[in-house]
């Protein structure tokens, strides 16, 4: 897929928005914090305005986190609008923006996104969608701050460069991020690994409480509204837990989920290569890639599970495993 020229796409344009899926994780919030500094400091005429949900704390270290806004009250109307890390469909609030804005550009390396703007960028075998804006920059101009927020976005989304997502151009990339001299060490322990105690505590209860099925090939877990009452947590406290049930020896399909209202779960699913659970968050009305996905479903703990393991042993079934 050829890649957009930036500076030509937004030439004529005098206000720039930007935005990124709803619960943004570390690619989100780093390929659209890197975009937004980018633009900011190449093109100071232009007025760039960035929107996302509040990002986790822990992603303070980013430059300028402070001027993220929320998009609900938001009418203005773009001249070029930046959807990036999803489909427009995963904007939430800013969805609008999207689509009132004259020209959408949509950056993505999500397998389920099939393009959404007039202007489409979407490489599902690249790492991250930090990646792929850093394809769109002019590396001559980039600084700390900048390549900052995309090795966040690239570290977060491959697992620290362990998952098959990374790429000899993902660590090209790297190599071209880290020469800014930040302390990328830091970065990985604050942002990926550190949890707060409760955070622990939370995917102690997850993993204490889960439950092996179809032989140990599937280890399901959840954490209900009581619980994350109880102990004070939201989605954002959840980081780590569905890998974590990935880690298992024999597990093929990691699901994990947490309810977001009486009988509404947001799901996670995570394999090993050999399901592709994007596919079935698809099927649910979801998304994302072969080994990492997700999907909002209705219904108890166990009709969740049932739906999700069908699809699971229809596939096995299609490859006769
Ligand atoms: P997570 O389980 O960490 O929330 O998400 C795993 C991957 O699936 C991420 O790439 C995420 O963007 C994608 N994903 C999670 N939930 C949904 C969803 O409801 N719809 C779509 N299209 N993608 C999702
Ligand atoms: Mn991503």
């Amino acid at each position: 897929m050829t890649i957009p020229n930036l500076s030509k796409e937004i030439e004529n344009a005098a206000t720039i928005g930007i935005s990124g899926h709803i619960r943004p994780d570390g690619d989100c919030i780093g390929s659209t914090m890197g975009l937004y500094l980018y633009l900011r400091k190449v093109y100071p005429d232009k007025a760039v305005r960035i929107f996302l949900e509040t990002p986790a704390a822990i992603f303070g270290c980013i430059k300028d986190l402070d001027r993220i806004e929320d998009a609900s009250n938001v009418t203005d109307r773009f001249d070029v609008f930046f959807c990036v890390d999803c489909g427009k469909d995963r904007l939430g609030e800013a969805e609008k923006l999207f689509d009132s804005a004259a020209r959408k550009i949509n950056i993505d390396h999500h397998i389920s996104n099939t393009g959404t703007g007039d202007v489409n960028y979407i490489v599902p075998t690249a790492s991250s969608a930090s990646e792929l804006v850093f394809d769109l920059f002019d590396k001559d101009k980039l600084d700390e701050d900048i390549a900052k927020a995309l090795y966040i976005g690239i570290i977060h989304d491959t697992g620290v460069l362990q998952y098959s997502n990374t790429a000899p151009k993902t660590l090209n990339t790297v190599a071209e991020l880290i020469k800014f001299g930040f302390d990328f060490p830091a970065l990985i322990e604050e942002t990926f690994y550190e949890k707060t105690y409760l955070q622990t505590q939370i995917m102690g209860r997850a993993l204490l409480e889960s439950m092996l099925l179809m032989d140990g090939r599937v280890a399901v877990s959840q954490v209900d509204k009581k619980m994350m009452d109880f102990y004070r947590v939201d989605s954002k406290d959840f980081e780590g837990i569905v890998n974590q049930l990935r880690n298992i020896k024999g597990v093929e399909v990691a699901i994990f989920m947490y309810e977001t209202a009486f009988q509404e779960y947001k799901v996670s699913l995570r394999s090993g290569g050999v399901i592709n659970v994007s596919k079935i968050a698809q099927f649910f009305g979801g998304g994302g890639h072969v080994r990492a996905a997700g999907c909002n479903l209705t219904g108890s703990f166990h009709d969740v599970v049932n739906n999700i393991t069908a699809h699971i042993e229809a596939q096995y079934k299609e490859l006769n495993a």
